[in-house]
């Protein structure tokens, strides 16, 4: 099953709901990545909200989440489109610990407990919002719900989980958020609340094949729901040669006459996807006239 991400409404439209798949999506961010199974979970948790929070910008609108904690991983860092493409990484791939007391991945010990949250998000012509909360548990999803309450306002409820193979492959991933809209009944609150208190782990019901639209189902039982949007997801980097041509170039004609006497030649990697891109001596001296034109 390809990944993709489902918006609906429910409850008379006073809750807003969202739910993905993204297996394939945090299978290829492990493999470029090379991340171990704790740092999987915790990147592949973070690539899953972001890319449900890429889902409610529009147009050409981005916004990256950088969640750094005092943990070993260092920085998570996932940037979205309001298409699902989504790329991400974090500092330090090489990280996994035994599962913690509840025999899941030990993702708050990895991300550390103390940190921050934030989201940056592009509007286009040059309009930003940031907003920013401290981490509250390091395990992500409860840092997103915090994020939800406390810095855009929104009750909210938020899910994500990562099932690891044996192997270090992703065996499941996905996730949920659901927000209730202004004007909410009291009751319509509470009865969301008992419901997510005993929803059972999303990765597991990602496990057992159930798709977005299902994990509605499964979260408002009876009631019914309206599905907007189906959107394909994936791992999609938009980095580029041009792109590291540009920056080469910015570094001025001293800087690159350094990389042909020294090196010979250089050599770029993108930090989302892990690309490498090589430039030869006759191209860095290409770059070079390009600065005196
Ligand atoms: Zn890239």
């Amino acid at each position: 099953m390809n990944d993709y991400l489902i918006k609906a409404t429910t409850l008379k439209g006073m809750v807003r709901a969202y739910a993905i798949t993204s297996t394939n999506t945090v299978e290829e961010a492990r493999r470029r990545q090379d991340t171990w199974a704790t740092a999987s979970a915790a990147l592949g948790r973070t690539i899953t909200i972001s890319t449900m929070m890429g889902a409610m910008l529009k147009g050409d609108d981005s916004l990256t989440v950088k969640v750094e904690g005092n943990g070993p991983i260092g920085a998570i860092i996932a940037d979205v489109n309001a298409h699902g493409n989504v790329r991400g990484y974090v500092s330090n791939p090489h990280v996994d610990f035994d599962l913690n007391d509840r025999g899941k991945l030990d993702v708050a010990r990895a991300v550390g407990t103390e940190g921050s949250l934030s989201v940056v998000k592009d509007l286009g012509l040059k309009d930003y919002f940031t907003g920013q909360v401290p981490i509250v548990s390091g395990e992500i999803s409860e840092d997103f719900t915090y994020y939800f309450v406390n810095s855009e306002q929104v009750p909210s409820a938020v899910g994500a989980g990562v099932l690891v193979n044996p192997d270090h492959t992703i065996l499941a991933a996905g996730g949920f958020i659901v927000q209730v809209m202004p004007g909410a009944d009291e009751e319509v609150i509470e009865q969301l609340e008992d419901r997510i208190q005993s929803f059972p782990a999303i990765s597991s019901l990602i496990r057992e094949g159930n798709s977005p639209e299902q994990i509605l189902q499964r979260l408002f039982g009876d009631e019914e729901i309206n599905f907007h949007e189906k959107m394909p997801v994936e791992f999609k980097c938009k980095c580029s040669k041009e792109r590291f041509e540009k920056a080469i170039v910015g570094l001025g004609n001293d800087e690159i006459q350094q990389m042909i006497d020294e090196d010979h030649g250089a050599e770029a990697v993108c930090h989302f996807c892990n690309e490498t891109y090589t430039f030869t001596e006759t191209e860095l001296e290409n770059l070079k006239k390009n600065n005196e034109q």
